[in-house]
């Protein structure tokens, strides 16, 4: 049963004029607050995917939270469970509807057709950041507000591709100190071949259907491919008895599928055929796949995409195949926590200690001066004994405390203390920046 919401009450501060103690407003359900004692190693995963991205050539695309909902009926398909079950989705004060975006593919793929991006010719390789919507059922990895990086290639159907993007996944993942993970592949064929898996799909579920989850039963007639994705343990060993879709692809999916496992062997990627990996979306053509990390429990999967060679065309654009993926930012999150080799940055360079009114100005000056030169300082606001800064130091990871008092000001030199070791030196004012410089071995944030 579901535990009972708790209902939290904050009473009004004394002597204000709001008398009666108001309940506290809380965060809708499945969505959540990032504080800041994690919002830096979340940076730090992103700034990570963005030099990734940099390398590779990939160019950031910003697209709307908010599209029309055909946009997502058309591409991720009306029979799945994020259009049928799981969508955010409401009437404008017009009347027209509108959804929160699940998923960003198909926003790319509108920008790209509405911008006319295709005429440009070549190659397109875009990425992007930012918070998807799903109505599924909050638990441990998983939101209904949850965040994905994602990228996108667009204008070319060459295995190279599909290659060279889980190579750089691969190289991404290791860069985030992630050891213990599986690529695993598959081909979901194509318009010309998938059509008969599918009859041969439907005829085998016929002798099986009965045994399986009411789910599977209505998809074995309404979209027999979505059974391969079934999560039901019960179902597992019927579903593992199916016919298999890498047995039926037409000539070019196999010479394309063929193409991709030989780039990967050349580029040292390893990976694992999956030929139940269909995904949920209905827009995927040719190769699939998905990366799983262990250590993350049931919501393992910490990213997956593929090949979407027809979806252009879906939404009305020119034939232009294209090739993506999106992480699951707050599994990735759990992955990178649990991996512990990358860490976010809590700690501060430098905490400016001044002592007696007359020390202020020159120690508001110098914080002034470091800050606008870009390194990471704070300064007390009121006046209170040396312990006192130095334990607020100490709190806030201050690498450094710069102690500016009477004595100090009077020989023209600030004592800067080690907070990791105690030691203390007597640096000039000037000279502040170059030693913060050769101490921390980095320059300003
Ligand atoms: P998809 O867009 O369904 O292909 O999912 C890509 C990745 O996004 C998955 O592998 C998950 O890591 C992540 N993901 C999908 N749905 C959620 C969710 N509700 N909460 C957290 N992560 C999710």
């Amino acid at each position: 049963m579901a535990k009972p919401a708790r209902v939290r009450t904050i009473a009004p501060p004394r002597g204000s004029i709001v008398t009666k103690a108001l309940s506290a407003i809380r965060s809708v359900k499945g969505t959540r607050d990032l504080l800041p004692s994690e919002t830096p190693l979340w940076q730090r995963v992103e700034e990570e995917a963005r030099r990734v991205f940099d390398a590779y050539n990939f160019r950031e695309i910003r697209t709307p939270v908010l599209e029309r909902t055909d946009l997502f009926a058309r591409s991720v398909g009306a029979d799945t469970d994020i259009v049928t079950k799981e969508m955010y989705t409401f009437q404008d004060r017009d009347e027209e509807s509108l959804t929160l975006r699940p998923e960003a593919t198909a926003s790319v793929v509108r920008a790209y057709i509405e911008h006319r991006l295709f005429n440009e010719g070549g190659v397109h390789k875009l990425y992007y950041l930012g918070p998807m919507f799903r109505r599924e059922r909050p638990q441990k990895g998983r939101y209904r507000q949850f965040y994905q990086i994602g990228a996108e290639v667009l204008g070319s159907d060459h295995p190279t591709i599909d290659a060279e993007v889980l190579e750089m996944l691969t190289f991404l993942l290791a860069r985030l100190g992630l050891r213990e993970f599986s690529l695993l592949i598959n081909s979901v064929g194509c318009g010309k071949c998938r059509p008969t898996y599918v009859e041969v799909l439907r005829e085998a579920l016929q002798g099986v259907k009965s045994q399986l989850c009411a789910d599977c039963q209505r998809r074995a007639e309404t979209n027999p491919l979505r059974v391969l994705d079934c999560k039901v343990e019960a179902d597992q060993a019927q579903i593992a008895r199916l016919p298999r879709i890498v047995d039926y692809l037409c000539a070019d999916c196999r010479k394309h599928f063929d193409g991709v496992e030989a780039e990967l062997a050349q580029r040292g990627v390893a990976y694992e055929i999956n030929p139940r990996l269909v995904r949920g979306l209905d827009y995927y053509t040719r190769t699939t796949f998905e990366i799983t990390s262990s250590g993350l429990g049931a919501q393992n999967a910490l990213l997956g995409g593929g090949r979407y060679d027809g979806l252009s065309e879906m939404l009305g654009g020119p034939s232009s195949p294209g090739f993506g993926f999106a992480i699951g930012q707050d599994r990735l999150m759990l992955a990178v926590e649990h991996a512990g080799n990358l860490k976010g940055e809590n700690s501060i360079a430098a905490y400016v200690a001044w002592l007696g009114d007359g020390a202020f100005r020159p120690a508001a000056e110098l914080a002034r001066g470091l800050r606008q030169q870009g390194w990471r300082v704070e300064i007390g606001y009121e006046p209170v004994k040396l312990s006192k800064s130095l334990s607020v130091a100490n709190k806030l990871h201050a690498r450094y405390a710069i102690i500016i008092g009477e004595g100090e000001l009077a020989s023209g030199r600030y004592q800067i203390k080690d907070m990791g070791t105690g030691r203390q030196e007597e640096v000039e004012p000037a000279r502040v920046p170059a030693y913060l410089k050769e101490k921390l071995g980095t320059g300003p944030v």
